[in-house]
């Protein structure tokens, strides 16, 4: 079973103001590179064709969980300094548009069982053009680290003798909690959170369903669960969780058309059917959930539809 348990504070992500960053433009903070590559306006080197030695790099990039604004400083400056930009399907299209022009731009998006560009082709394809020194940057939904092969895709890189550099993103769980409203933590009643992922590689289910079950003071969250919602539901109540644990389901969490839905655990199927959710979609189940103070359906669309317009401007 995948699984990861955190324990103690997420870490909130860097403030940068835009004064600060009018007084100290990215190229002052990060400092310019060095040799023979050319330094663009963020202040990042580019390869040069004309350099004899080319050292290609890829980056892992976490692209936060759709909303165009959850993305760090970090990521911005690297997606605008690429050469090649590698992204998959759940990274927002304003992301993409932030990377050069003339970039190269390849699309390896998976769907739920349609895999178009098979993970090995995508190491590849990411191998082959950091060989000719070009900086990828291999663009993934939320955090690479959490269930997005970002491991995977790291070990290849490594064992093919090209850098690779892991830049964190905001994980769907860290943001559909706070967009629908709840912590994922609470020194009363959740002190621990547990990621879960509801689909295997092999499709057998690995889940330690008796130790997910067996405490009511931790949250779990499971991603890729819509599929296997009734089996969340009934190996948690056979394994003796409460059946009356409080449960959203959160469909394309921090993005304009995010909804919620909230129920209980013994209702979360029916839910999942009824309220007709689709991917993606995260599923949590805790008395956190409860915190957020509603019963019954929140949608979250007409306030964010209100959003202005992104203008990224640093
Ligand atoms: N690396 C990603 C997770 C990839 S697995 C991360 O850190 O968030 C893909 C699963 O993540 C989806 O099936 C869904 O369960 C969840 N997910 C990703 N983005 C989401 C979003 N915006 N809203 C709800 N769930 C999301």
């Amino acid at each position: 079973m995948l699984k990861i348990i955190l324990m103690g504070a997420l870490q909130s992500s860097a403030n940068i103001s835009a004064n600060l960053l009018t007084h100290f433009p990215l190229t002052r903070i990060w400092g310019a590179g060095t040799g023979n590559n050319t330094i663009n306006s963020a202040g990042i080197a580019r390869s040069d064709s004309r350099n004899k030695k080319p050292a290609g790099k890829v980056w892992l990039v976490g692209a936060g969980p759709g909303d165009p604004e959850l993305v760090s400083v970090k990521a911005l400056r690297v997606i605008r300094s690429a050469d090649v930009l590698v992204y998959d399907r759940l990274v927002c299209p304003e992301l993409i548009a932030e990377s050069p022009r003339d970039a190269i731009r390849i699309d390896v998006g998976k769907r739920p069982g349609h895999h178009p560009v098979p993970q090995g082709r995508i190491e590849e394809i990411l191998c082959a053009h950091a060989a000719q020194g070009r900086t990828v940057v291999r663009l993934k939904g939320g955090d690479p680290f959490i269930f997005g092969r970002g491991g995977e895709e790291m070990l290849s890189i490594k064992s093919a003798g090209i850098a690779v550099e892991i830049i964190p993103g905001i994980t769907a769980a860290a943001a559909c909690a706070a967009t629908s409203g709840f912590p994922l933590t609470h020194r009363d009643i959740a002190d621990k959170v547990t990621l879960v992922t509801a689909h295997y590689k092999d499709e057998r289910d690995r889940t330690d369903w008796r130790a997910l079950a067996s405490d009511g003071s931790g949250t779990l969250v499971f991603y890729m669960g819509l599929s296997s919602a009734n089996s969340i539901q009934q190996q948690l109540i056979k394994n003796g969780l409460d059946p009356q644990t409080p449960a959203a389901l959160v469909e394309n969490g921090s993005t304009a058309v995010q909804r919620t839905v909230y129920c209980s655990l013994n209702t979360l199927s029916e839910t999942v059917i009824e309220k007709q959710l689709i991917s993606p979609c995260l599923i949590v189940v805790g008395k956190v959930v409860a915190l957020a103070g509603s019963t019954g359906e929140t949608l979250q669309q007409s306030q964010l539809l209100n959003k202005k317009r992104i203008n990224y401007s640093i």
